[in-house]
């Protein structure tokens, strides 16, 4: 027996095209049956009305850019963020206690430190941190998961020394003595492969608590863009789902390196379920070792055997000039592909310029951004980014305004995935001590929710089962305490959900 569920009363907003907006909403099992107004609404009976009082009802929230797993790995380690950190001096006394409470030798790990926000300006070094914990090998991780720092005793532990030469993709940050000074950019994988495994049932009751904090936040769906993605991560990932600690529906995206063995094991795009699919594949372009990483040639190869795999890509492209590049390369390659456009994207898209924003104009791209970074690092891009570039970081207006498909993610754990601090920023270019970065980049609630739903869903390749209030669809679903829409944006930030519904049960209640 399915059991039913009847919305009325509700400003739902559907992401539909032909019908926009509804008042009622029918649930039948685990679809949506009927969307609508309450006067032409079938009669049926239902095992649970809910009268919504005139508060927004919405498809569920998509993170389409999230690392599951480092964030919930995050929540075991030290919180070194701003929140909790202000100095050096903070740094030491917060490992300093922690390593009072933990065997030596064991690593003491911390995440989200941010030079910008510590009083001294700069990155720890081994010679801050090891005072502080003699005994212990020490990790900790930049708010950007671009870079960490290690003490004198973790450089040990993964075989770090002078003598050890940079890794192509990464540099060893090191003294004029050619000592490494403990500050390792673009190595974080690196530097994990080398340390010992987390222990899986306290990594699962992470993940748990991680899932269920994404529920109560409306997040139905998880797209996990992690560059590592192997066969090991899936297989972790399906097997969480499976017992239960991931309740969301999860599009995983394989790392490019990855991708052959994903084929060999008949692994392809768009396999799965609807509780766990293959996504686009992952790529990473960077330039943080001062050149474009990996060059524009390699770039142009991995994306044609991900194509050839049948498989749309994801590449990571922050800096304007490897923004530029990727998207002349995505173009390219769809121009060359005889079979239908693949359905590529751009993460981050972060420094999308007037001529970024006419080479996506028509090229069927879809941006992935992250709101959510203004929210947070605003005071930092004031006070760093050229004032020229300003205007064009994040560019949500000029964006839809150039007709690119949008979706949102966190990034987490580079930034929180709570994801109304994300719309948030993105209805207002407000970061979290009010500070605004140009405003008229700022887009409408309708078109911020957009960017969480259909337009995840579209990113994800799933516009045809979720992602919008239609009949057929998922019926995963938010209901609002209030309408959103009349709402002072302020109010988002109280994160106003009051009940969550995946494929037609309610898994979270306020
Ligand atoms: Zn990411």
């Amino acid at each position: 027996m399915s059991s039913t569920l009847r919305f009325r009363n509700a400003a739902a907003i559907t992401m539909d095209v032909p019908c926009p907006q509804a008042n009622t909403v029918l649930v039948e099992g685990n679809r949506i049956v009927w969307v609508g107004d309450e006067k032409d609404a079938p009669h049926t009976r239902a095992d649970r009305v809910i009268d919504c009082a005139g508060a927004t009802l919405l498809p569920g929230l998509s993170d389409a850019h999230i690392h599951l797993l480092a964030y919930a790995a995050s929540l075991l380690h030290m919180d070194c963020s701003r929140r909790t950190v202000s100095s050096i001096t903070d740094l030491h006394r917060l490992i300093g206690s922690q390593a009072q409470t933990t065997p030596a030798g064991q690593w003491l790990r911390g995440v989200g430190y941010d030079e910008f926000h510590l009083a001294e300006k700069r990155h720890p070094t081994r010679y801050d941190l090891d005072p502080a914990a003699p005994r212990h090998p020490v990790r900790l991780d930049h708010r950007s998961s671009h870079a960490c720092v290690l003490s004198s005793l973790g450089l040990r532990e993964v075989g770090i020394t002078a003598d050890t030469p940079d890794p192509v993709d990464g540099v060893i940050v090191r003294d004029d003595s050619g000592e490494p000074t403990g500050l390792l950019l673009e190595m974080n994988s690196y530097v994990s492969q080398r340390m010992p495994q987390q222990n899986q049932n306290i990594l699962h009751q992470s993940v748990d608590k991680a899932s269920r904090q994404l529920l109560a936040w409306g997040i139905t769906s998880l797209q996990d863009a992690t560059p590592g993605n192997g066969l090991e991560q899936w297989k972790t990932l399906l097997r969480l789902t499976q017992a239960g600690a991931i309740r969301q529906r999860l599009t995983f995206m394989p790392g490019i390196h990855h991708l052959q063995q994903f084929t060999a094991d008949g692994l392809t795009h768009n396999m799965g379920g609807s509780t766990m699919t293959i996504g686009p594949t992952k790529l990473v372009a960077t330039l943080t070792t001062g050149a474009l990483h990996p060059p524009e040639g390699e770039i142009r190869r991995l994306v044609h055997e991900a194509h050839q795999a049948g498989s749309p890509v994801a590449v990571h492209a922050v800096e304007h000039e490897v923004v530029m590049t990727v998207t002349r390369v995505l173009k390219e390659a769809s121009a060359g592909s005889r079979i239908s456009p693949h359905r590529d994207r751009i993460e981050h898209c972060s420094e999308a310029t007037p001529d970024v924003l006419e080479q996506l104009t028509d090229s069927g791209i879809t941006v992935v951004t992250q709101p959510g970074f203004l929210y947070e690092s605003g005071e930092r891009y004031h006070a760093e980014v050229p004032a020229e570039l300003q205007p064009w970081l994040y560019p949500l207006n000029a964006l839809r305004q150039a007709g690119v498909p949008l979706a949102a993610g966190s990034d987490a754990p580079v930034a929180s995935p709570n994801p109304w601090q994300g719309l948030y920023a993105a209805v207002t270019r407000r970061d979290s001590s009010g500070l605004a970065l140009h405003p008229e980049q700022s887009i409408s609630i309708e078109e911020a929710l957009a960017l969480w739903t259909s337009g995840a869903a579209y990113a994800a390749g799933q516009e045809q089962t979720w992602g919008m209030l239609r009949s057929g669809m998922l019926a995963d679903l938010v209901l609002l305490d209030r309408d959103v829409t009349r709402a002072p944006p302020e109010e988002l930030l109280t994160c106003p959900v009051a009940m969550t519904i995946m494929g037609g049960d309610v898994v979270w209640e306020a």
